[in-house]
């Protein structure tokens, strides 16, 4: 079953495999996705709204919106999360004010959850971008996508918006420090599951350098009919590949 979008900028804290109790940030509009891909695998449906820029979307939230609903949740909340996560309807470093954001949020984070952490679940994108990579900096943790290694997948499984490369994404990522990768493999017409795309995706990591890898296959609704989940030897092969490489590598 495809997910619902979000409908605010608040939501949660939901219990995440990877962080623990989020509490997550949208700061894109609500129940709109809009992204600089359009992944086959989505949890969230097609994209709606498939941009590589978002600065004439009129219904994004302002930095006051953000502060002020991120201000009343961790007011209001019985109990603190252990991570204030941006994440939600699409790619959260396509908001023009994204390093405003981050500063409000480590603000309040200061001042009124100070054991917890900030995070970002973001596609790369943008990080061939330096300010985008200099707010990415300033967060916790970083957990960034990177599904394919060859161009050719990138394009059928990622299907991200033209000028969207990934060798400047990867660049970007090697710039960007302590990074953790996550990736999603599926099998199937449309899937990155081919030898030669996980061969490319190795060389692309033995270049990143990530801190470690999240891998995971299928565990919600996805829009193409072309997919299904990597089988547990698929994930067993990909981590032991990736472990020759001295790679720590996580299988979800
Ligand atoms: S990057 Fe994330 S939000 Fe965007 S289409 Fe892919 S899975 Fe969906």
């Amino acid at each position: 079953m495809i997910l619902e979008l979000q409908k605010g900028i608040i939501y949660g804290p939901v219990n995440s495999r990877r962080l623990g109790r989020s509490l997550g940030i949208n700061i894109l509009p609500p129940a709109r996705k809009v992204c600089p891909f359009n992944c086959v695998y989505c949890q969230y449906g097609w994209t709606e709204t498939h941009v590589a820029r978002a600065d004439d979307i009129p219904d994004l939230p302002s930095v006051n919106a953000v502060r002020s609903a991120l201000k009343n949740a961790l007011t209001e909340l019985p109990t603190l999360p252990a991570y204030i996560t941006f994440s939600g309807n699409g790619e959260p470093t396509l908001h023009p004010e994204f390093d405003k954001i981050v500063e409000e949020v480590i603000t309040l984070r200061g001042q009124l959850a100070p054991g917890a952490k900030t995070a970002i679940l973001s596609n790369s994108a943008l990080v061939s971008d330096p300010l985008t990579r200099a707010s990415l900096s300033k967060l916790d943790m970083r957990i960034m996508k990177l599904d394919c290694g060859s161009r050719k997948t990138f394009t059928k499984y990622n299907q991200p918006c033209p000028g969207v490369d990934i060798e400047a994404i990867t660049e970007g990522l090697v710039q960007l420090s302590a990074v953790h990768i996550q990736t999603l493999v599926a099998a199937g017409g449309r899937g990155n599951l081919n030898p030669e795309n996980i061969e490319e995706w190795i060389e692309r990591l033995k270049r990143i350098k990530p801190v470690s890898i999240q891998l995971y296959t299928l565990d919600r609704g996805y829009p193409s009919n072309q997919l299904r989940p990597a089988g547990r030897e698929d994930l067993n092969r990909i981590q032991g590949q990736v472990q020759k490489e001295r790679i720590v590598i996580d299988v979800f």
